[in-house]
Order: C-alpha cells, then structure tokens, then sequence
C-alpha cells in the first residue's frame, strides 16, 4: 500500500492572460511547498489526517491563497476564517467558522475534533476554545494583505455583489495514507465582502468537506451556497457508497449537480485504493498531486 496526496488552492477565473507571471510563481511555489509538508508526513509513514493538516497549515499561512494569512475581506474590512478537517477512519471531524484572531484555523478545527465533544465552534466561542488550547494567537489585521482592501473596494463600488471574475482561493487538501485511510481538511477566508456573519461551505461537513474510508475524501472550492445546497462533498461519497460510481465520475457529477444550482466550483478527492481525481467548471484550479515518484503541479484547464 502507498499513499496519495492532492490539494487545492482554489478555482476561478485564471487564465494565463489575467494572472500575471509573479502570481502564478507564488501560487506554484506554494502549492508545492504545501505538497512538500504532506509527502514528508506520509512518506515517514504518517497518517492522512497529519498529511492534510501540514499541508493545510502551509497554505493558510501562504499570502497567496484565500485562507489563513492573505484572507478576504468582509464588508467591515476585517478577515473572519473557516476550516474543516475529518478523519476517515472513524467519521470524527472538527470544525471553525467565523474566527479572527487564531493563526492556523485547521488546527483549531483539529483540536475540536480531539479536545471537545463538538464538531463546529464559530466566532468568538472558537477563538476562546483556540487560546484556551495554546494556540497562537495574532490580530486580525495580521492576516490583512494589502491586495485584498483594493480588492474589497471593488466589490463594494459593483454593489456589494459578488464578482463574476472571482479567484475563490481557498486551500484545501485530502489523503490516503500506507494504511489505506482517508483524510479532508479545507480553510478559507470566504467571499470577499461576506457579510451578517455569512458561513460558506468549507466548514460545513458533508458540504465542502468530507472524509469516510467507505468511499473518499474530498474538499471543495467555489460558491459555497452551492456546495452546501447539494451537499457536494457528501454527495460524491453517496454517489459512491450507494450509487456504485467510480471516484472521478461522482466527482463530475456533483460539479454538474452544482452548475445546475447556478454555481460554479472545484473539488479534489481521493479514494482509499489510492486513486486521485480533480476536477473544475471554472477557467483554472489551484491544485497539485503527488503519490509514489508522481508530483503534478497545476494552475490552468489545460496544462499538462
Ligand atoms: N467555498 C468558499 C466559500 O464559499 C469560497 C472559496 O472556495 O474560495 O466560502
């Protein structure tokens, strides 16, 4: 048995002619950085849950993607997070909406899974539970990067609406271990100019994230009511568990199942035989790959 591991950095608009060369190089370089922190958990031997929380943490931390430091702005200019993390080994998941001021919202996520009997804490409740943990704590301006006001300005000029040329930029990221366990994690800062304490998919288990050794492990990107109306991540592992589908074409179901909600999005799975499967219905996905010897790096629909 080996292991697999793929992660997200968000779907979207990008094409080669609007991402300029300088974004496209930090989002690569981040996605492999990201890959680097899971390979080195699972090539020891390491469970997936562990994979995808490394590789989660570097991405959160990474200004480049929409989670964690370098978060989108609600309408009060401030980053509010969500994270998700489930183990498919026995179903147990920890989730974090809304927080503002703990660094690594994956952890967070984590340590409710493990240190309480909940599975979602949001705002200040889960900062509290975060400090009381001993996690690291920062202030709300420190996951503020410049780009993202000029970015909120924007949005608001349009009306508040959400922008047609969206880069959804949250990270996320699934793995199947040598033991044949599967593992989800996803975090994000959400829509830009989020608004009335607005929870999108990515915390939501059985939306944006899924995990359950019977079938996969799976992390969405894109309109998050979408994905929780079709309960997207669930459904693909449904699709499997009762449907008979195969992994990849459960996979292109839910994304049509969400295009027909009049969304638009990306998911990554992967299933406990070690299979991998992506897809998106935007002009590119963040995403990379690796497995035994395999490392893909990947930003546009058709690269190779
Ligand atoms: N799915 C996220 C949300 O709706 C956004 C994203 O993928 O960037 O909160």
């Amino acid at each position: 048995m080996s292991w697999t591991l793929a992660i997200h950095g968000g779907c979207g608009a990008m094409r080669p002619a609007t991402l300029s060369p300088e974004q496209e190089d930090s989002a690569r370089a981040g996605l492999g950085a990201a890959l680097d922190a899971g390979v080195a958990v699972l090539d020891s031997g390491g469970s997936a849950l562990d994979a995808v929380e490394a590789a989660a943490r570097v991405l959160e931390d990474d200004p480049a993607f929409n989670a964690g430091r370098g978060s989108v702005l609600t309408t009060e200019g401030r980053c509010e997070l969500d994270a998700a993390i489930m183990d498919g080994s026995d179903r147990r998941a920890g989730a974090v909406a809304g927080m503002t001021t703990t660094r690594a919202p994956i952890s967070t996520a984590r340590a409710v899974m493990e240190h309480s009997p909940h599975v979602l804490l949001t705002y200040e409740g889960a900062d509290a539970f975060a400090r009381k943990r001993g996690l690291e704590q920062v202030a709300n301006e420190w996951f503020v990067i410049p780009g993202r006001q000029a970015q909120l300005d924007r949005v608001m000029a349009a009306g508040g609406e959400f922008d047609a040329d969206i880069k959804y930029g949250t990270i996320g990221a699934v793995a199947v271990d040598d033991q044949g366990h599967v593992a989800a994690a996803t975090s994000t800062g959400g829509l830009t100019a989020k608004r009335w304490g607005r929870i999108g998919d990515s915390p939501l288990i059985g939306a944006g994230t899924y995990a359950d050794d019977r079938a996969c492990a799976a992390s969405a990107t894109g309109l998050g009511e979408a994905f929780i109306r079709a309960v997207g991540a669930h459904q693909l592992a449904m699709r499997m568990m009762i449907g008979g589908e195969g992994l990849q074409a459960g996979l292109d179901a839910v994304l049509a199942d969400i295009v027909a909600l009049g969304g638009n999005g990306g998911l990554i799975a992967v299933a406990p035989s070690g299979e991998a499967a992506w897809g998106f219905t935007t002009p590119g996905m963040y995403r990379a790959l690796a497995r035994d010897g395999e490392r893909e790096i990947h930003v546009f629909a058709d690269d190779l």
